[in-house]
């Protein structure tokens, strides 16, 4: 039944050919048609390109201009043969999302015709005409420009017309303006300093590799209830609007089955990830009505991240197609689940072990101790940067509230591995650390079960959680890159080990041995790391006051979580592997509160518009259809009768005149806010002036504004409420 003119009516969906397959295909036959993978690699290059370039990309060592040559003939060739008439440098600039620059093929042959050309120099490196990409001041349009330089370590791929070439995005003086730059350093920092603790283990490790798996959470609304809402296609989340009666209440969707339609796009969606090379494997409903999930398998954690980025901007192009839109803002609806998106992160060898995984020897856990400790080590000393990774205007509306976690970095271990750190602590080195005859050093105190039993057993609150052979870090947000938390992390837990190096030699050149000196910084670790061990409820209010008495970070104001990049011991972390300089570290800091400052600016100017070209002028219609009944009833009804009839009306156009005042009043003290926050010629002051004077409006004329949508007539409200955007019919 129709409630109001703006319900969702279902609809067929406008499914492209494309994307169809037939029952008779299996993923198999069409997985990474689009990419310029191995397979693709051996077919369109010669013999010797391919051996050269594949171990260029497996070893890291640069790739010389006229071998780039070769490489881009082949591949224009392959792209050629599939239609594609233009390429692009793809690259991830520090604002939300990917960009690229379209170039055709063609080149004048010097003859009045053209030719298909795609060079090595096009493919090495470009200069997009990127002065408007923001960079912190590092490279404005005097100064240096910016170029992308490919990245052969992730493959290229076809979108629609165009060929895409994963490139970092630099400075010409070599400063990192993107995310791809810094994460590719902190895996390789990761590598090294992982590798040589390895060593203390196993001499035969010549590589480790960061794996991340992520989950991804969005929410899908009606293309047409979208569109009548200005806030959520300007913002991306609902400014307004008064929760449903019937939300989240009844977990039914979560247990519930896919809607049809939205299977259908589901189902587009996963083929167009197969055919990018994109292994997705699972996908569900979430929390929220009209939320879902959907997983990869787990790879290297450069490319993993660059098929999250790639999978945003696809599913985005698929829902369209479905008369649907993405919504994969954190919280877009008030008062409903937001949306995360879990980075499952892992340290893997070349020679197949995950360094988190317990093992099937005693050998293997007293290196998985090794790591697991470092990482916990890592996480603490580091907690309040790890907080700044994750810390978004969007994503702030997300944490602490419904089944996320706090804003506030804590790490759960599960019973097991608890257990097993009391005990290591509390033993002596003969106890804990066995060396057999063959000099091998293991665990001595009890054996770590293969399965964890703690693995189905997981604290949904806890921010960074162990979850059996990974961590799960479930702070981020569902549109940010996950680059982000990934190279804060990757640094922090590289910096870690090389600590530890430090510490286990300094005690050996002390004349301990290798196993004693390593018993002992593992106990030390323990202990000093104990404040960020937390199995209780992350989301009370005594947890917020303990934390605090741990003395771990529990800034609430984004452009102040900020600051712990610029902190000295960050600094200096990010400098000693090699991740960022300090230049590079002040200027990304700019961007972010740039970035802070636009979206509450954009919200704030959206929510006044809205207020006072939406909803004020409906609600005084609304009124003058109450006062108007009010002087009926007085033509109409004696004195006496009068007065009773009209008491309810006239309580009314009291309660609602003193809405419209307080929004009134509230959206003109915002306006004067922000003009004197936009006074302010330092970013981080403005994003501060921002945080502390502009957002708090939004919040309170919002409040009136939902108060309103309770006593005005349905039939008026000018926008489609929550009931009618959460479910999908
Ligand atoms: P849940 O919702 O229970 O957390 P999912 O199956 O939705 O589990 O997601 C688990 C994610 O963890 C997947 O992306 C998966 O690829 C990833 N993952 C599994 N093992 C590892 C690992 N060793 N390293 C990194 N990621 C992993
Ligand atoms: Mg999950």
């Amino acid at each position: 039944m129709s409630t109001s003119r703006f319900y969702a009516v279902e609809k067929a969906s406008n499914r492209k050919a494309v994307w169809a397959v037939t029952p008779s295909q299996k993923v198999s036959d069409y997985y990474g048609e689009h990419v310029f993978n191995r397979r693709a690699m051996k077919k369109y290059l010669s013999k010797e390109t391919y051996e050269t370039l594949t171990q260029a990309i497996d070893t890291g060592t640069p790739i010389g201009r006229e071998f780039a040559n070769h490489v881009a003939a082949g591949m224009r060739m392959w792209a050629l043969e599939k239609g594609v008439t233009h390429y692009t440098h793809w690259f991830q600039p520090l604002t939300d999302g990917t960009a690229e620059k379209h170039d055709a093929f063609v080149e004048l042959d010097g003859n009045g015709g053209m030719i298909e050309e795609f060079s090595g120099k096009l493919l090495v490196q470009q200069e997009p005409d990127a002065s408007s990409f923001p960079s912190g001041g590092l490279r404005n349009t005097f100064e240096a420009r910016g170029y992308s330089a490919w990245d052969p370590s992730s493959p290229a791929f076809i979108v629609d017309d165009t060929l895409c070439i994963p490139t970092v995005f630099i400075a010409y003086t070599g400063e990192a303006l993107d995310y791809k730059t810094p994460l590719i350093r902190s895996t390789e920092a990761l590598n090294k300093a992982a590798r040589e603790v390895c060593h203390y283990f196993n001499e035969d490790v010549k590589k480790v590799i960061t794996y991340l798996g992520w989950e991804q959470e969005y929410f899908l609304v009606d293309e047409d209830l979208y569109s009548a809402r200005p806030d959520l296609s300007l913002t991306e989340r609902t400014l307004l609007g008064h929760e449903s009666a019937k939300n989240q209440q009844l977990d039914d969707h979560y247990f519930g089955s896919i809607p049809t339609r939205v299977q259908e796009f589901m189902k587009d969606l996963e083929v167009e990830c197969y055919r990018l090379g994109i292994p997705v494997k699972t996908r569900h409903n979430e929390a929220a009505p009209n939320q879902f999930e959907l997983a990869p398998i787990y790879e290297e954690c450069n490319l993993a991240n660059d098929h999250n980025q790639l999978l945003l901007s696809v599913m985005k192009r698929v829902a369209r197609h479905h008369n649907f839109r993405v919504l994969l803002h954190e919280k877009p609806f008030m008062g409903i689940n937001g949306s995360g998106k879990h980075c499952n992160w892992s340290m893997g060898t070349d020679t197949g072990i995950n360094l988190f995984s317990p093992g099937k020897n005693r050998e293997d856990n007293l290196r998985f101790i090794t790591f697991v400790v470092n990482t916990i080590m890592a996480v603490y000393k580091f907690n309040a940067l790890l907080k700044g990774s994750i810390a978004s205007a969007t994503n702030v509306h997300r944490l602490g509230a419904n089944e996320a976690p706090p804003a506030i970095i804590s790490s759960f271990l599960g019973r097991e591995i608890t257990e097993i750190l009391d005990k290591f602590e509390n033993s002596s080195i003969e106890d804990a650390i066995e060396v057999d005859e063959k000099k091998r050093l293991h665990l001595g105190i009890g054996q770590i079960p293969e399965l964890l039993l703690d693995n189905t057993d997981r604290n949904r609150t806890s921010p960074f959680a162990f979850t059996g052979n990974r961590f799960e870090f479930r702070a981020p947000g569902a549109l940010a890159n996950c680059g982000s938390p990934m190279l804060a992390l990757n640094s922090a837990v590289a910096y870690q080990l090389q600590q530890f190096v430090k510490d286990v030699e300094a005690l050996k050149r002390g004349g301990k041995s290798k196993e004693v000196a390593i018993f002992e910084v593992l106990k030390s670790y323990i202990k000093t790391s104990k404040p960020i061990r937390f199995d209780g409820n992350g989301y009370s209010e005594e947890w917020k006051i303990e934390a605090q008495s741990r003395g771990l970070d529990c800034e609430n104001s984004v452009p102040l979580q900020y600051d712990a990049y610029l902190k000295p011991e960050v600094i200096q972390m990010f400098e000693a592997t090699e991740v960022l300089k300090k230049k590079e570290l002040e200027a990304r800091n700019e961007v972010k509160w740039e970035v802070y400052t636009k979206k509450v600016q954009i919200e704030a100017r959206v929510l006044g518009d809205l207020s006072l070209n939406h909803i004020i002028p409906v609600v005084i219609r609304y009124q003058s259809v109450l006062l108007d009944n009010i002087s009926k009833l007085k033509e109409t009804f004696s004195a006496e009768e009068y007065e009773t009839l009209s008491a309810e009306p006239r309580r009314l156009i009291h309660k609602i005149a003193g809405h419209i005042n307080a929004v009134t009043r509230m959206v003109d003290e915002m306006i004067e806010a922000r003009k004197k926050a936009n006074r302010i010629a330092e970013m981080r002051e403005k994003a501060i002036a921002y945080h502390d004077e502009v957002a708090p409006y939004l919040d309170e004329i919002r409040q009136h504004i939902d108060e309103l949508e309770l006593m005005v007539d349905n039939q008026m409200w000018p926008l489609p409420k929550y009931r009618e955007l959460l479910f999908m019919r």
